[in-house]
């Protein structure tokens, strides 16, 4: 389980999907709460109906009471007679509708004398029992209605309703909103792309002046970088900047289980940013909607050719006067349809860059402002361990060290609060009731022993900088390795001693105890990547300089076939299988030749857990190891 600073970084911010299965569960809730309510209305109602559970009795039963001089009142409401006993005590009886109590009650024999010294109350039909024996009607109705609005409510929003199919549903920030603004000053770093905007902005405070002179103004800006660099909020500055109004679209809102919805999305935003122009309208995930339309899988294909065709007529079809700038984010510009690309569309592009040092530092310098910090806090630390973070993990990062303190009662963020966040937003939470047995910790510090002496001991591969064998996300423990200095490029040795330092805790596995577990899968599946894209992408092996796989996307490989005969795959496949032999060697020599090394770094490791790098530095050094020093430059 080695993880180095690119792995499990996901993209964390595009979860979430497509929404209607929750809804569904939605609805099927609101009926379950539905049916409830209306069981507890019938009993309440055959409760009242019941009276308080009056015993109802033959009417011969009642007549021969009355005559018993048992009852002394008598209460008539509509067809039902209620008598009260002597005992305060009541019973039921129904009489004819259309004959009176007294021919009721004479005929069943209760003599006139007994009748006129019992208290009789007759109760007029209209009153109570007139509503109650509506009730039984009404109530299905009225519940029936209930339903139906109920399920018409979740329908809608289910997505499905037919009112506002095609309205956009774009998200529109005033640029009087204080609130919501965005200015360039709060986005750190990115030095390059705002002066880039910088124009965009510019022409939109006072198109004029570009206008006289004939200038072309582009209509379409798109912004390129991995998630989290950035990208939305630069938009948003721009917007922030000009001061005019931001409508934020994503690309998979325009995605819809009917055919032509998204085009229509499409029509309504532009027609509305129309009508607040100057503005600007933003599309995020372009990619989503704005692929290569041959690439397209599946059945919804179609609706999202004609949500494309539709950006490009309307993007075609507003004139520079119009002061609209499109603007569009995506991580992989690769899969986009060239049309998009063409002049008059997004022409413009706009790189951004996961941020080096000095623009780590920076971002994280926003996102204090309104934060307290201790004394200790030394932002160019943190910065200095943090190469690959974009800006989002640095923001969550701050958030992350926000939320220890404050769980821990302190009211101010120390140092000690960040550096334990770094590892947090890399590779997860800890996983503190991940138990492990006693064999099982054994075998994973070996296996991280093994990834850390292998790093250690090949010159190309970045320095050790903790161990650990506290699970953290999927990891069952880690080896985190940072560069000395942020690397824009990899070499071919630096691959390989890569793929060999993955190979490490295998090795260290089957030496030690024989056997192997499924801990080092990953690892192998890393290794296997890097290697085959060595073969096939960047011209590093015995094939030599040859591009084999369609530009960018992986996950058309399957679809596309290959761009290669056969012969020349099962090349490809045995220099994968060979660089990923010898580097499975180089790391056994290693192992076997620094035996005592690699027990002295897992005792070490199962009797504290973690091992920072100054404590690792001085296991190898009494194994007779010299650890890395940074290389200088000549
Ligand atoms: P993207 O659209 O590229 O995925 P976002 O613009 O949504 O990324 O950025 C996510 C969050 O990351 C922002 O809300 C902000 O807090 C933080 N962030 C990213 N880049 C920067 C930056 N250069 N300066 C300050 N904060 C940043
Ligand atoms: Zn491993």
């Amino acid at each position: 389980m080695a993880k180095n600073k690119f792995q499990n970084r996901g993209d964390n911010k595009k979860a979430g999907g497509p929404k209607s299965g929750m809804k569904f569960r939605g609805i099927t809730q609101q009926l379950v709460g539905a049916f409830i309510i209306f069981m507890v209305i019938t009993w309440a109602y055959s409760y009242i109906q019941t009276g308080k559970n009056t015993p109802t009795i033959p009417i011969s039963e009642f007549a021969s009471l009355v005559s018993q001089k048992q009852i002394s009142s008598i209460t008539v409401a509509g067809d039902t007679i209620t008598g009260i006993k002597e005992d305060k005590t009541s019973v039921q009886s129904k009489k004819e509708a259309n004959a009176s109590i007294f021919q009721t009650l004479s005929a069943y024999g209760v003599s006139t004398s007994t009748l006129s010294t019992t208290n009789i109350t007759v109760q007029g039909e209209k009153g109570l029992a007139f509503w109650g024996s509506l009730i039984p009607i009404i109530l299905p109705i009225l519940f029936l209605a209930f339903m139906i609005w109920w399920l018409a409510r979740g329908i809608k929003g289910a997505n499905m309703q037919a009112l506002s199919f095609g309205q956009s549903r774009a998200k529109i920030i005033d640029p009087n909103d204080a609130k919501e603004k965005v200015t360039f000053k709060d986005v750190a770093g990115a030095k390059e792309a705002k002066e880039e905007l910088m124009e965009i902005v510019e022409f939109l405070r006072a198109p004029k002046k570009f206008i006289d002179i004939g200038a072309q103004i582009p209509k379409g800006v798109l912004l390129m970088g991995a998630p989290g660099t950035g990208k939305t909020m630069l938009a948003r500055a721009v917007a922030g900047e000009a001061g005019v109004p931001f409508l934020h679209l994503s690309g998979s809102e325009f995605e819809e289980m009917f055919v032509g919805v998204g085009a229509s999305r499409v029509r309504d935003l532009f027609d509305m940013a129309k009508k607040s122009s100057p503005a600007i309208i933003f599309i995020d995930e372009i990619d989503a909607v704005g692929r290569t339309r041959s690439a397209s899988i599946g059945g919804q294909g179609e609706g999202r050719e004609q949500t494309l065709n539709q950006i490009l007529v309307e993007m075609d079809g507003f004139e520079p006067t119009q002061n609209l700038i499109v603007m569009a984010a995506t991580n992989r510009p690769d899969v986009l349809d060239q049309a998009l690309l063409r002049p008059g569309r997004f022409d413009r592009r706009v790189i951004l860059e996961l941020p080096d040092r000095s623009d780590r530092e920076a971002i994280l310098s926003v996102h204090i402002k309104t934060k307290p910090l201790a004394e200790d806090v030394n932002l160019k630390v943190i910065a200095e361990r943090t190469p690959g973070f974009s800006g989002a993990d640095l923001a969550s990062l701050m958030n992350e060290a926000a939320i220890l303190a404050a769980r821990e009662g302190r009211k101010t963020i120390a140092q000690y609060d960040l550096i334990r966040s770094i590892e947090k937003v890399m590779l997860g939470p800890e996983r503190k009731s991940h138990v492990l047995t006693p064999k099982e910790k054994k075998i994973t510090a070996y296996h991280e022993a093994g990834h850390a002496l292998v790093a250690s001991c090949l010159p190309d591969a970045d320095p050790v900088h903790k161990i650990s064998i506290i699970a953290r996300g999927h990891a069952g423990g880690y080896t985190l390795k940072l560069p000395f200095d942020e690397r824009r490029l990899m070499s071919k040795s630096a691959f390989l001693d890569d793929i060999a330092m993955s190979m490490g805790g295998y090795v260290a596995e089957k030496e030690i105890f024989g056997d192997i577990t499924t801990g080092p899968s990953n690892d192998l599946q890393v290794a296997t990547n890097m290697a085959r894209a060595m073969v096939t992408k960047y011209g590093m092996s015995e094939l030599g300089p040859i591009a084999l796989v369609p530009e960018g996307d992986n996950q058309m490989r399957g679809i596309y076939g290959k761009d290669y005969s056969e012969s020349f795959g099962e090349k490809i496949d045995s220099e994968v299988k060979r660089i990923m032999d010898e580097a499975w060697q180089r790391a056994r020599t290693i192992i076997l030749e620094k035996k005592n090394a690699l027990i002295a770094i897992a005792e070490e490791l199962m009797r504290v857990e973690n091992i920072e790098r100054a404590e690792f530095e001085n296991l190898l050094i009494a194994n007779g190891i010299t650890p890395k020093k940074r290389e200088e430059v000549v």
